[in-house]
């Protein structure tokens, strides 16, 4: 959706803003993109519930809408483990890349920096 990218977008730029502004600067960005991507998810959410709701009680539910709604949830929610990483809010549920050294989260199924990829 338009919405999802311009905050994507906005995301970005904070990233690339915050490594040349320091780290304060960067952390007062990261927070605010999360603070976006959660009001996203939540919209995300809401819209869901009502696609289940509306597709279960006129018994044409097959998922498909559904789906692309939970592929952009899980985006989303992955794309926020990588900023709370980045600005150590669980430095305890991170590991760190093999290959670049930078801590990453857990569950990651590869290295967002380099790209490495790790076995699951
Ligand atoms: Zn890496």
């Amino acid at each position: 959706m338009e919405l999802n990218n311009i905050k994507r977008a906005v995301t970005e730029t904070a990233l690339n803003a915050g490594k040349k502004a320091g780290e304060v600067a960067n952390k007062t960005k990261i927070r605010f993109a999360l603070a976006n991507m959660q009001s996203d998810l939540d919209e995300l959410y809401e819209k869901l519930g009502k696609l289940y709701y509306e597709a279960i009680s006129k018994g044409t539910e097959n998922g498909t809408k559904e789906s692309a709604v939970i592929a952009k949830i899980d985006s989303i929610k992955a794309d926020m483990e990588v900023l709370k990483a980045e600005i150590g809010l669980f430095p305890r549920s991170g590991k760190v890349c093999g290959a670049c050294g930078k801590t990453i989260p857990k569950n990651a199924e590869f290295c967002p920096y380099c790209g490495e990829k790790f076995a699951k």
